[in-house]
């Protein structure tokens, strides 16, 4: 099996993406640098985990690092828009700033659900730092909570994209660029 056959179209190299997270984790290191506590990063397994990975090497401030599940797509390329959080967090996120790391926004309802749920659990703000953005798809608006900010590394045009975590039916998550899958692959 060759992985980068599969591939229509790379949208965003491994270098492109570097520097696109360089840029973010500064962002971040900037904004969060006068609390008292560690901010709680929280990535959304599975596709964020090479993202987090990257990005929290480069983020300068003292941070904890956990992770929360979300499924919603099964095998398929089309959003449930109903998804379930399948594994939550294992710190306690009372009265903490949280920033949620997210691969790609789509129809939003993956975000506005965790967010609902980190609420709930009495988090002090909630950040979204997603890597990528699809606007164009946006079904569920969500709310960021108290002082949070919405941190976005490249709009995405209206694609199944995959690489650099994400995934399709579980394959694809290791190649190091974000590229469009050859359309004979998913139908
Ligand atoms: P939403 O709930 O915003 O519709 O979708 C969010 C989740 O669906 C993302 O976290 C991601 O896991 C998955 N997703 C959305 N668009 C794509 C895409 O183009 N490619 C892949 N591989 N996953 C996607
Ligand atoms: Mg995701
Ligand atoms: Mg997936």
């Amino acid at each position: 099996m060759d992985l980068d056959g599969d591939i229509e179209r790379v949208l965003w190299t491994a270098e492109e993406i570097s520097i696109r997270v360089s840029d973010l984790a500064a962002q971040i290191s900037g904004d969060f640098r006068h609390l008292p506590s560690p901010v709680v990063v929280v990535g959304v397994a599975t596709g964020a985990f090479v993202f987090l990975a990257d990005i929290v090497r480069k983020i300068t401030i003292p941070i904890a690092v956990d992770f929360i599940r979300a499924e919603s797509y099964g095998a398929g390329t089309e959003s449930s828009c109903s998804p379930i959080i399948s594994c939550d967090l294992k710190i306690d996120i009372t009265g903490k700033h949280v920033i949620l790391v997210e691969d790609i926004v789509d129809t939003g309802s993956t975000l506005s659900k965790l967010i609902a749920h980190l609420k709930s659990k009495g988090a002090s703000s909630i950040s979204v730092c997603a890597l990528l953005d699809k606007p164009a798809r946006r079904k569920i608006h969500f709310e960021l909570v108290g002082e949070g900010n919405f941190y976005r590394g490249f709009d995405c045009p209206d694609y199944f994209v995959v690489g650099y975590g994400m995934d399709f039916a579980e394959l694809y998550r290791n190649l190091p660029y974000i590229g469009v899958l050859k359309p004979e692959k998913y139908k």
